[in-house]
């Protein structure tokens, strides 16, 4: 997904940065003397809609009306400041829906659909769906960030991902339930288990007691979060909190090398409908990072 580029860098798509741009500039000659070039020159702009013809400010509410969620204007709202205000603020809102919404109804975002983030006093806000993210800056290993950044947005190599793939790979679709856990486990192989649940494999176990053994102690409330929510919530609380974030990614990126040494086994029905026995199909697909 292309939006989560921008959603986490706090960069804006060009599309909409041009229209702020554009805007900026004619709040700027709408604002100027009558007298003013730029103003006159405005003003003929919009005199040319009036009379039906095309105009630079016709091609500004058209581009406007085309957004993902479009903005409704009009010739009059060019020709006052504080309406050309309230046209840049609904452009930042129509990106800002138009990214929500492509987060929410994804499938793949499920920790960014209900991230909840803690600053460095532990106190909790609703994140922001468009920010530089801190964790840019506070994860300092690049291994450790590209980890981190993979298993938030659901580009990681666990199987409820991999296994999602019918393009790449010419497997055919593999449900949900059946992409089980590569250590033995009967379970989905999906982030919580990975981090949380996962005893199919002593190292791994070994690197979430001291990962917990180091972090806890930091979080005052944990108990509650570990007894009274579930292991989704309880994960969410440990990866968006800024003062864990560099042992967070740490301990991803020790999971992931982990997890890498093993190869994924295709599901029996899938093995049927290739023609080989479970044992001889194997999927280990190329990483590939976003
Ligand atoms: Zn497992």
């Amino acid at each position: 997904m292309l939006v989560i580029l921008f959603t986490e860098t706090g960069l804006l798509p060009l599309r909409y940065r041009r229209l702020e741009l554009a805007l900026s500039y004619a709040k700027y000659a709408a604002t100027c003397p009558d007298s003013h070039y730029a103003k006159c020159a405005w003003m003929h702009s919009c005199n040319l809609l009036r009379k039906g013809h095309s105009s630079q400010v016709g091609d500004l509410i058209h581009v406007l009306s085309r957004l993902p969620v479009p903005v409704e204007s009009s010739v009059e709202d060019f020709l006052s400041s504080a309406r050309l205000d309230n046209l840049i603020v609904a452009v930042r809102d129509s990106w800002i829906t138009s990214a929500t919404d492509a987060i929410q109804g994804s499938i793949r975002c499920t920790l960014l659909k209900a991230r909840v983030e803690f600053d460095k006093h532990g106190r909790p806000s609703p994140a922001a769906v468009f920010a530089s993210r801190s964790y840019l800056k506070i994860i300092t290993v690049p291994n450790h960030r590209r980890a981190y950044l993979r298993f938030i947005t659901s580009n990681h190599m666990l199987a409820v991902e991999v296994l999602r793939y019918t393009d790449r790979r010419y497997q055919p679709y593999v449900p949900r339930d059946w992409r089980k856990c590569r250590l033995g486990c009967d379970e989905v192989e999906d982030e919580v288990h990975a981090l949380l649940c996962c005893v199919g494999d002593r190292d791994l176990v070994g690197l979430r007691n001291n990962f917990l053994f180091k972090v806890l102690p930091l979080l005052p409330d944990a108990s509650v979060w570990h007894n009274r929510h579930t292991d989704l919530a309880f994960l969410i609380r440990l990866i968006f909190d800024e003062r864990l974030l560099k042992d967070v990614a740490k301990f991803i990126y020790n999971v992931e090398s982990c997890t890498a040494l093993r190869f994924l086994l295709s599901p029996d029905p899938i093995c049927e409908y290739l023609g080989f026995d479970r044992g001889d199909v194997r999927l280990n697909p190329p990483r590939v990072d976003i």
